[in-house]
């Protein structure tokens, strides 16, 4: 931390810091210039989040240097971390991986069409919500417990795993039985109860970053899934709010390798919610793998105008599967695979 005094801070108010800071057992580097006196602070700044120095007379600014979060950043793990699944999947490894189904479960049928048909193209997991975060009261809400188990019955049919949003708590005994991945989705990203109970379980989470969230704010919720011991999150970047209206979401591009610089968690990428409209889904995916996610979770539908959520935004299956061919050789010639 860098604390920036005033031109006229007085001998008294510097002081004061330097007592403040051996209270604290932090160690001052005073340097002292024409203008002004900065002190450099070494040590755990985490000492100092309670007490602000700039409310103190004579100090103009304070600077972090550290990292408010700890486990899933890069100095806690060195290397990008893996996570496992089923038999041979890994989501953060050479493969990027790919996630794809139905907005939200609307038949059985129609679920069971879709997956067997996303899995010939190399999805490795059906998504789909039994339980939906719509904005109006009035719309259809998701199957509940019976659309989670038609998940678990296109499991069954088709190998693939399943990726599923979770939104109440009391869900969680549901959701260790019937998923394989707990998704919180973007309205939830700071519902820190949720966070810690799914932080408390040992199902892997795909943590949707918030729509108006920064990627610091997206650190802090994967920290508190992390820090309660469970260490399988994946972070997904979904487009965040901004004056662009074109798109429904304006997808975060910058925010994949920022989020590799910064943590070793996985990183997947949602065209579809950021674009909203099904014809750009193809263009952003691919920008998405170029620029380093390890995966994409993307919505496909038959017959997007019988969808009962997010139809515009839902690939055709023929539009899924060039996109298929278009990831893999994009990774390929990244030196990964799909
Ligand atoms: C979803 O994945 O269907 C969804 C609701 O996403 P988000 O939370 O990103 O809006
Ligand atoms: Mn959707």
């Amino acid at each position: 931390m860098v604390i920036i005094f005033k031109p006229k801070a007085s001998k008294k108010e510097i002081d004061h810091i330097l007592e403040k800071l051996k209270e604290l057992k932090l160690e001052p580097k005073v340097s002292q210039g024409i203008e002004r006196t900065v002190i450099g602070v070494i040590g755990d700044e985490a000492k100092l989040r309670t007490q602000p120095l700039e409310v103190y007379p004579g100090v103009e600014k304070v600077i972090a240097v550290q990292e408010p979060y700890k486990m899933v950043s890069k100095e806690f793990h060195n290397k990008p971390s893996e996570i496992k699944l089923g038999k041979n999947i890994v989501v953060g490894g050479k493969k990027i991986v790919v996630m794809a189904g139905p907005c939200t479960i609307e038949s059985k049928e129609r679920l069971m069409y879709l997956a067997k048909h996303v899995k010939k193209k190399g999805a490795k997991f059906l998504r789909g919500g039994a339980y939906k975060p719509r904005t109006s009261p009035y719309d259809f809400q998701g199957l509940g417990e019976e659309g989670l188990k038609y998940l678990a019955q296109a499991k069954k049919a088709t190998g693939l795993l399943v990726v599923t949003e979770m939104m109440d708590v009391r869900d969680l005994p549901l959701f260790e039985k019937y998923a394989d991945v707990i998704q919180i989705g973007a309205r939830n990203m700071q519902n820190y109860n949720l966070l810690k109970e799914v932080g408390k379980s040992k199902k892997p989470v795909l943590l949707k970053r918030g729509m108006a969230n920064t990627i610091k704010d997206f650190l802090m919720a994967a920290e508190y899934i992390y820090s309660q011991g469970n260490h399988q999150v994946m972070l997904c970047e979904r487009g965040i709010r901004t004056f662009e209206t074109s798109t429904r979401f304006t997808l975060d591009i910058g925010s994949i390798p920022v989020l590799k610089e910064k943590t070793h968690l996985p990183v997947i990428i949602d065209p579809s919610h950021a674009a909203g409209k099904r014809a750009y889904v193809s263009a952003i995916s691919r920008a998405a793998i170029a620029a380093g996610a390890d995966g994409i979770i993307v919505e496909v539908h038959d017959k997007p105008e019988e969808a009962v959520c997010d139809g515009p935004q839902a690939l055709l299956p023929k539009m899924y599967d060039e996109l298929m061919v278009e990831l893999k050789s994009i990774a390929q010639a990244l030196g990964r695979d799909l």
